[in-house]
């Protein structure tokens, strides 16, 4: 087999080995199966097990409550900028409240505008997103149909290490690019969704957890793909689900619960990876300028520049020809972004520091 590299994509982004080696195995058919799970109807005994499966093992995980479903649905976190305003917000005088934090949280905004009235609560353009809100800031609405955060920002690297108060609206979370790295108290929550291709699997699948009453309201006139409830109450198989991608799922949900020992030592391994980037960022006496104020950096996208372009590109090539892959920042804004996902083992981490000191000499 090829030697694997250590990759800090953002996403798609590394996937844990004991998963990719278990998918190997049984690719080609599936013990006790005898075909491949690519090859089984979503209908049929053996697939609907790996579907319960892979959810209860969410269900275990986030500890998540009976008042919330749990849906696989496709289209990534983009459809659901736009499913989530379609269902909570069109055709109501409420307005949604968008707390902009980097460039999803944006274009989370873009989509909502087009469904009904938007508010923004606060903006972090004029500190080119280096920073998140405190409580005081928000400027939120009396009576929201909810409010929707982007709990880390992938591009820009914040993460918020709490969710603000917003009393009785429903909070609506894009964690994406957080998802299952850390334990959240699901019961805060209106919906957290995520698109799989950072945290949780490959691309294609997308996982939303609902509060239930909050699919009543939305129209049956609506098409039947863009409403929550059709698909909570065909337990995600309204269409034919993504049966690879929630097999996979459930895989690495199986590892975080077996090998990593579930979220709350997850979430001191990723704080633990993230110091030791961090640690060379601010010991460096400017050589690497991290863009996130520290209070609000992002254990999962650590992002920093060298001071000029040339610099940036040469460290990223030399990063590259040592098996440190894919750490250029997103297009939009350059520089260097370290994704450090819950599978980015630290001797990955700590090779990327090393190279980093080294580099700096
Ligand atoms: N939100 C966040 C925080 C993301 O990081 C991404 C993908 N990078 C998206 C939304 C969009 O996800 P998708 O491409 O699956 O639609």
């Amino acid at each position: 087999m090829p030697e694997r590299v250590f990759n800090f994509s953002a996403g798609p982004a590394v996937m844990p080995l004991p998963v990719l080696e278990e998918a190997q195995r049984d690719l080609v058919a599936l013990p006790g199966v005898g075909s491949s799970v690519m090859e089984l109807s979503h209908r049929g005994k053996p697939y609907m097990a790996i579907h319960a499966d892979a959810k209860a093992r969410l269900v275990s995980l986030l500890n998540i409550p009976d008042t919330h479903d749990v849906l696989f649905l496709q289209g990534g976190s983009r459809l659901q900028f736009s499913m989530i305003p379609i269902n909570l917000l069109k055709g109501t005088d409420k307005t949604a409240d968008y707390i902009v934090t980097g460039s999803w949280g944006k274009k989370a905004l873009e989509e909502a505008v087009k469904e009904g009235k938007t508010n923004v609560a606060w903006d972090g353009k004029s500190t080119n997103f280096n920073c998140l809100p405190k409580q005081g800031d928000l400027k939120l609405s009396s009576d929201a149909a909810y409010v929707h955060i982007t709990s880390n920002e992938t591009i820009q690297g914040v993460q918020f290490a709490a969710e603000p108060e917003v009393g009785n609206v429903p909070l609506v979370s894009d964690q994406s690019s957080d998802f299952m790295s850390r334990p959240v108290d699901v019961s805060k929550y209106g919906i957290i969704y995520a698109c799989a291709q950072k945290n949780a699997g490959p691309a294609g699948v997308t996982v939303v957890i609902i509060r239930k009453d909050l699919m009543e309201q939305a129209s049956s006139d609506l098409p039947g793909y863009l409403v929550y409830r059709n698909h909570a109450e065909a337990d995600s198989m309204w269409n034919t689900p993504p049966t690879f991608g929630i097999y996979l799922l459930g895989l690495v949900c199986k590892w975080l619960q077996d090998d990593m020992g579930g979220l709350e030592k997850v979430q001191k391994q990723n704080e633990a990876k993230a110091q030791l980037l961090y640690d060379v960022i601010d010991q460096s006496n400017g050589f690497y300028i991290g863009h996130a104020v520290p209070e609000d950096r992002s254990k999962m996208n650590v992002t920093f520049k060298l001071g000029d372009d040339e610099l940036d590109k040469r460290f990223l090539a030399e990063a590259n020809a040592e098996g440190l892959t894919q750490l250029g920042g997103h297009r939009s804004v350059g520089g260097v972004r370290a994704s450090i996902y819950n599978a980015m083992p630290v001797e990955g981490v700590e090779k990327l520091r090393d190279f980093m000191l080294k580099f700096k000499k």
